[in-house]
């Protein structure tokens, strides 16, 4: 199981995209459109989330935003249904003990 509260709790204020690039997490209440739950600004590298959203949602919300944000620095060119689809996948690949197994003690 997730604890996907813990998990929010644990999204950075900035992060590293590549080499050069830092996106700096930031929150809204709400954005014009009332549908969208987040949005990347490349120009001032940014990724930012609607800050009212149930905590799972607001995992994935930036995940994808995240995927975004990676489509853009390294010139992947993702559609917006391909960072739905990774969206997912990126869930697997951050699962612990998973694509790499727990430190020998
Ligand atoms: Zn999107």
């Amino acid at each position: 199981m997730i604890n996907w509260r813990a998990l929010t709790k644990r999204i950075p204020s900035r992060v590293q995209v590549s080499r050069k690039s830092f996106y700096e997490i930031c929150y809204v209440d709400a954005f014009v459109d009332k549908d969208v739950l987040g949005e990347t600004r490349f120009d001032r590298k940014q990724i930012v989330l609607k800050d009212d959203q149930p905590h799972k949602e607001k995992v994935h919300t930036y995940l994808h935003e995240l995927l975004h944000a990676v489509s853009e620095e390294y010139e992947v060119n993702l559609t917006e249904t391909q960072v739905r689809a990774l969206e997912k996948a990126i869930y697997y690949m951050l699962k612990s003990d998973n694509v790499f197994r727990k430190p020998k003690k």
